[in-house]
C-alpha cells in the first residue's frame, strides 16, 4: 500500500503546519474543521504560511502553488472515504478524540490508517474505539510543523509493525521528516523531559524569585537552548501545557508533573500565548 491522499483534522496550530507540510510533499490534502466559520481561516492561515516560506527563499514558487492545488477544505468527515491515512489535530481531549476516531472508522475505507498527533492521550484508548486498532498509532509532530525535523511515532499495545513500517517510510520520505519511534506511555520521549522542565519555570516565576526576561535569558545564554523556557510555552500554548501537565501527573502521579497555579490562572484568564495575542508575553 502506499499513502498518496491524506486528511487532516483540525487546522490551529498543528493541523495547518501538518496539512501544509503534506501538501508540500506532493500528496492530495483534505483538511476537516467541523465547524464552518473556521474553514477560511484556516485556508488563509496555510497559503500565508506558505507564501512566507517563498518569501524567505525556503521554499520554490512552483512547490507553493501545488501545494496550493493539493489542498482541500471540508466540514464534512465523509469527504475522507479514499484517503490512505489521516492525521487528527484537533483540541487536547480525550472525550472528543474517542468519539472522533469512533466516526472516523466510520467514514474512512477500511486500509486507512488513522493516525494522532495527541502529545498525551494513551494512543491505545483511540485504538480500542475503532475495529481496526492495529491500523492507529500516534504522528507526534513538534512546533511549527512546517520547520521542526522530528516525528514522534507512537506504537499503541496493539499496532501492527507494518503499520509502523509504513508511516514511518511515508514520514521520512515524503514528508522528509526524522523519526523516534516510542511507546505508549504519557509524554513519549520529548514531552516527558520537555514538560517539567517548562512547568518548573513557571513556578519560578511565581514564586517571585526572577523575571520572565531574566529566566529565558538565563536558559539562552547559559545553556544554548534557542528559545527561553517561557517564550517556549508561549509558543506551544499554555492550555496545550496545562492538559499535557494534568494527563502526565495522573499517569506518574509525580509532583513535578503538576501544573503550577499561575498556569491554571493564566489559561483561565484566556492568556495561552501567541494564539490569544497575551501569554507571558504580549503579541500583535
Ligand atoms: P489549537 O487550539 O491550535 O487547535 C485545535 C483545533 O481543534 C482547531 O482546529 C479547532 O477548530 C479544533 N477543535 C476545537 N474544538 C473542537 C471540537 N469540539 N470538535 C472538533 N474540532 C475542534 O491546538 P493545537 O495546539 O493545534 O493542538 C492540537 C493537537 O496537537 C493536540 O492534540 C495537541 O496536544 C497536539 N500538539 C500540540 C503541539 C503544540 O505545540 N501546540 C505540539 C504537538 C502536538
Amino acid at each position: 500500500m502506499e499513502i498518496t491522499k491524506i486528511g487532516v483534522i483540525g487546522a490551529g496550530t498543528m493541523g495547518s503546519g501538518i496539512a501544509e507540510v503534506c501538501a508540500r510533499g506532493g500528496v492530495g490534502t483534505t483538511v476537516i474543521e467541523l465547524d464552518e466559520s473556521f474553514l477560511p481561516v484556516a485556508r488563509s492561515r496555510i497559503e500565508a504560511s506558505l507564501q512566507k516560506a517563498v518569501d524567505r527563499g525556503r521554499l520554490e514558487p512552483s512547490v507553493r502553488e501545488a501545494a496550493i492545488e493539493a489542498l482541500g477544505f471540508s466540514t464534512e468527515l465523509d469527504a475522507l472515504g479514499d484517503v490512505d491515512l489521516v492525521i487528527e489535530a484537533v483540541v487536547e481531549d480525550r472525550e472528543l478524540k474517542v468519539d472522533l476516531f469512533t466516526r472516523l472508522d466510520r467514514a474512512t475505507k477500511p486500509t486507512a490508517i488513522l493516525a494522532s498527533n495527541t502529545s498525551s492521550i494513551p494512543l491505545t484508548g483511540l485504538g480500542a474505539a475503532t475495529e481496526r486498532p492495529e491500523q492507529v498509532l500516534g504522528m507526534h509532530f513538534f512546533n511549527p510543523a512546517q520547520v521542526q525535523p522530528l516525528v514522534e511515532l507512537v506504537r499503541s499495545a496493539v499496532t501492527a509493525e507494518a503499520t509502523l513500517d509504513l508511516v514511518e517510510h511515508f514520514t521520512t520520505t515524503t514528508l522528509d521528516k526524522t523519526v523516534i519511534r516510542c511507546e505508549d506511555r504519557a509524554g513519549f520521549v520529548v514531552n516527558r523531559l520537555l514538560v517539567p522542565f517548562l512547568l518548573q519555570a513557571i513556578e519560578l516565576l511565581d514564586t517571585g524569585h526572577t523575571t520572565v526576561a531574566d529566566i529565558d535569558r538565563g536558559m539562552k545564554l547559559g545553556c544554548a537552548h534557542p528559545m527561553g523556557p517561557l517564550e517556549l510555552c508561549d509558543l506551544i500554548g499554555l492550555d496545550t501545557i496545562e492538559n499535557v501537565a494534568d494527563v502526565l501527573y495522573v499517569e506518574y502521579r509525580e509532583r513535578f508533573h503538576a501544573p503550577p497555579p499561575l498556569l491554571r490562572r493564566m489559561v483561565t484568564a484566556g492568556h495561552l500565548g501567541r494564539k490569544s495575542g497575551k501569554g507571558f508575553y504580549d503579541y500583535d
